[in-house]
């Protein structure tokens, strides 16, 4: 109590001095997606950053000098993936470490988490609990040119948000049972698309060092989020719609600039836990193809999870097991003077089952009406 009371306090203090000019020149220089902000998300960032540098222990490396240059590019942009939540400035990373250069790990250094990167010339780094470990001249690279789609800073504090759960899965804490069938039946999809088209050779808009594994996969379809949202949108829609309802934010208006985009972080809650998300419709301006759906058949998640052919299957198994629980209640009903839940427990059981494969069934038939979405191979 006493010490999140000083913390405000503190916070409060470090707020109310103006921004330096300075630290805006390394934004507007290092930083490109800053400037494509809309006002109100500047304002926001310049704040976040502040504290979050404020506190964590930042150390140079290999004969780094640790400037504020340094650290202002860095918190930048680990901020931005926090700008559609409330947040607590990523507070299980206590520590960042920075190098001059994509640095050198010891021979046969492993990480416990499955996400270090390749042993030579490592672009960064993240562990559970631990520190961030990112190379300048990486940082600079990724925060300068967007348009490469690869940030090691995006990359790594992704890496962060999936820790929070206490996995390296690639799947960070989320909001209800619904939305993690959600992810993980699309990432699941675009995960298994990635490393097919790797295996064959063929170009991608994620970078494919995303089909490592489940974990990597997440950080790069973070950093593509972010700096290829157009491109993202339009070659893996369904993917960037998960994304965009996980940070609450839509990169693509910032690219597309109409300046008609609402501030994303109306509603803000903790990012922790499942309770963390903002609820994902109103950050959603453009809904997927499930929230076109009423709540009944989107229930189903027909052509995300269920392709129609799975689906009449499915229905089909129902009427089997509704018949087989038909037979049983009347036999138990036969010989009812003996016992009555046999009877009870299959017409119970028919009642459920035929509930429910009438209600697929409608869902089906809305589906038909109004279109198939076809599930990536
Ligand atoms: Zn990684």
């Amino acid at each position: 109590m006493l010490f999140s009371w000083l913390d405000r306090r503190r916070r409060e203090r470090i707020l109310a001095a103006p921004f330096r000019a300075d630290w805006l020149d390394y934004l507007q220089k290092n930083v490109a997606l800053y400037s494509l902000l809309p006002a109100t998300d500047q304002a926001k960032l310049r704040d976040d950053l502040r504290i979050f540098i404020s506190e964590k222990s930042w150390e140079g490396c290999g004969g780094l000098t640790m400037t504020d240059e340094i650290k202002v590019t860095i918190a930048a942009q680990a901020c931005l993936l926090l700008l559609g939540v409330e947040h607590e400035y990523f507070d299980h990373v206590q520590t960042i470490l920075v190098y001059p250069s994509a640095y050198r790990a010891p021979d046969g250094e492993v990480g416990p988490d499955g996400v270090v990167h390749e042993g030579i010339g490592r672009l960064g780094e993240a562990w559970p609990g631990g520190p961030v470990i990112l190379g300048w001249d990486a940082v600079l690279e990724g925060g300068r040119n967007p348009e490469k789609g690869n940030n090691v800073v995006l990359h790594e504090f992704a890496h962060q948000l999936d820790f929070l759960d206490g996995l390296a899965d690639g799947t960070p804490p989320l909001k209800s049972a619904e939305e993690y069938r959600r992810w993980h039946a699309v990432m699941t999809a675009e995960y298994d698309r990635l490393c097919k088209a790797s295996d064959q050779g063929k170009a991608t808009v994620l970078d494919q060092y995303g089909a490592t594994n489940p974990a990597e996969f997440f950080a790069v379809a973070t950093e593509c989020f972010f700096e290829k949202p157009l491109q993202l949108q339009h070659s893996h829609p369904q993917m960037y719609d998960v994304l965009r309802d996980y940070y609450c934010q839509n990169p693509v208006a910032w690219f597309m600039s109409t300046g008609a985009e609402t501030s994303p972080h109306r509603h803000r809650r903790p990012y922790r836990g499942n309770r963390s998300r903002k609820d994902p419709k109103t950050a959603a301006p453009k809904p997927a193809f499930e929230t076109n759906q009423p709540g009944w058949v989107r229930f189903w998640m027909l052509g995300t999870y269920w392709p129609r052919e799975v689906a009449v299957e499915r229905l089909r198994y129902m009427l089997y097991m509704l018949v087989a629980s038909l037979v049983f209640g009347g036999l138990a009903l036969a010989g009812m003077s003996r016992r009555a839940s046999g009877a009870v427990i299959g017409f119970a059981l028919v009642g459920i089952l035929g509930f429910s494969a009438v209600w697929l069934w409608l869902a089906v038939k809305w589906v038909d009406r109004h279109g198939w979405k076809e599930p990536h191979p």
